[in-house]
């Protein structure tokens, strides 16, 4: 079975999903708009995305009578993860389509092969080295400087295995908090600003790309979008030429996000990619009421062979992350005019987990009150 849908999918076909949380859950209510079914895998009981589907397998991704029923019940398979174990989407390969392609997988969920591959494309990077022991993180650090960040190879996300290495800092230390794992060790970079592009590549081979969003972390995890993004059209080109490199280099089918520091360089910026999602991101959320083709549709429509939306947005806007114990506020937003409240329905409260968002969108003239 190769990885592309020969034709494309007719209404009332079924989409396997791997993987349940809220992206999934998203990507089902886009495809169930379009008049899909979805089946979604996942190992975690009460999975956001169980409560939206005609059919869920919870199951662990091993399971492979799971997966074999799984299979049969689909007609394309996707992903909402990274981290989708490669035996697994191996596995299904050989049995529906998968897309994007699984290599795709391999190459995203490990930060030095994924880097390797950026840069392997004439696209920058923060200045990185590789660290697989102790004494390597002593002669990477040598090499690229302080401050640096060090990050585990693999299973890094929302900045878990990741320590940022001032003049001062123990090597040891951070090296322990990384878990002693495989990692790389990256310059420190002073970027003016964090964007990224979210775009879509079609099975013809068409890219669409979303607005630049500006990005605002807290803690290391996402808390604003702001779209568009305050730079200059050199800049967003720069951003649209990077994501349609990559999405070309990959043959790839669906939504991806390439998120990027914007730097100062003399008159000027530099765009450097920190990092490829292989699926619909959080920094794309606002599109699902700020534009006319949200990312969850538009890579329902890549899996299923359809032609890509030209996205046109309304107006500018801001998403803002419910984080934790912030889903508590749900209720002040609903009395906020044009505010547009997404819940995820996860039932544990827990610091740094997301529990929902909320976008607004401000067009000229509109009386919606100020961005926070
Ligand atoms: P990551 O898990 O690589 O997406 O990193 C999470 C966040 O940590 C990024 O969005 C940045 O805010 C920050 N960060 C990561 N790498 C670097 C770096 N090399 N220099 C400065 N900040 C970084």
């Amino acid at each position: 079975m190769s990885s592309s849908v020969s034709r494309s999918l007719g209404p009332d076909t079924t989409i396997g999903i791997l993987g349940g949380g809220q992206l999934g859950r998203m990507l089902a209510m886009a495809a169930a708009r379009l008049g899909f079914k979805c089946h979604v895998l996942c190992p975690e009981p009460a999975s956001p995305a169980f409560d939206v589907v005609r059919r869920v397998t919870e199951a662990d991704y091993g399971d492979k009578a799971a997966l074999d029923r799984f299979a049969d019940d689909v007609d394309v398979i996707t992903y909402e993860f990274e981290n989708v174990p490669a035996e697994t989407a191996a596995f299904l390969s050989a049995r529906k389509p998968v897309l994007p392609d699984p290599k795709v997988l391999a190459l995203t969920q490990d930060r030095l092969i994924e880097k390797n591959f950026v840069a392997s494309l004439g696209i920058a990077t923060a200045p990185y080295a590789a660290a697989a022991s102790e004494t390597e993180l002593g002669e990477a650090l040598a090499v690229i400087g302080r401050p640096a960040v060090l990050k585990t190879r693999r299973f890094g996300y929302d900045g878990k295995g990741q320590a940022t290495l001032g003049p001062g800092d123990d090597p040891a230390s951070a090296w322990a908090a990384v878990g002693g794992q495989p990692a790389i060790v990256e310059a420190y970079v002073a970027f003016e600003r964090e964007i990224s592009m979210v775009a879509a590549r079609g099975h013809d081979g068409r890219i669409a790309c979303f607005d630049v969003a500006e990005n605002q972390h807290s803690d290391h995890i996402l808390k604003i979008s702001r779209v568009p993004a305050d730079v200059t059209p050199a800049v967003a080109a720069e951003a649209r030429r990077i994501a349609g490199r990559i999405a070309e280099a990959f043959g790839y089918v669906g939504v991806l996000a390439v998120e990027m520091f914007v730097v100062a360089d003399g008159a000027g910026h530099a765009v450097m990619v920190n990092e490829i999602a292989p699926r619909v991101h959080n920094s794309g959320h606002w599109t699902l009421d700020a534009c006319s083709v949200s990312q969850f549709e538009q890579h329902i429509r890549a899996v299923a062979g359809w032609p890509l939306a030209v996205p046109l947005r309304h107006g500018r806007a801001e998403m803002v992350n419910l984080i934790g114990d912030e889903i508590a506020d749900y209720r002040k937003w609903l009395d906020v005019p044009g505010a547009c409240v997404h819940l995820y329905g996860k039932q544990a409260v827990r610091p740094g987990r997301k529990m929902g968002h909320v976008t607004r969108v401000f067009r000229e003239g509109d009386n919606c009150g100020t961005a926070t």
